[in-house]
């Protein structure tokens, strides 16, 4: 894989047993495999998406978690967001909705609208 932490973009060799990391090459410092580790054993995701305006300038209303989530809750969120419906102007920024599935981030709108 492609270490994607800063511009160089390292290519990793990764040897996985049992489903874990068990060794990185090719990387020129350590972050790199850190990275590695995470995109085998937990890979996560910056959730963005859009969530249904009523009454607002966009019917659509783009949105994002503030932190990554489990790349296995992606499908779990997409569903949620199809049940929320916005009717009050927002900021970017503003929470849509704190602790978003239980997971220790927030969903928040990334553009103001009137
Ligand atoms: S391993 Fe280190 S130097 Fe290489 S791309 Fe990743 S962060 Fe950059």
């Amino acid at each position: 894989m492609t270490c994607i932490e800063c511009p160089k973009g390292c290519r990793l060799a990764v040897n996985i047993e049992n489903g874990r990391v068990a060794k990185v090459t090719g990387n020129e410092c350590p972050k790199g495999e850190k990275y590695a580790i995470g995109e085998v054993e937990n890979p996560t995701r910056i959730f963005t998406s859009t969530v249904l305006g009523q009454g607002l300038e966009l019917k659509m209303i783009p949105v994002r978690t503030d932190k990554a989530i489990a790349k296995s809750k992606i499908f779990e969120a997409m569903t949620q967001i199809k049940r929320i419906k916005i009717s009050k102007p927002l900021n970017a920024g503003d929470i849509i909705i704190r602790n978003f599935l239980g997971l220790d981030v927030n969903l928040i709108a990334t553009r103001k609208m009137e």
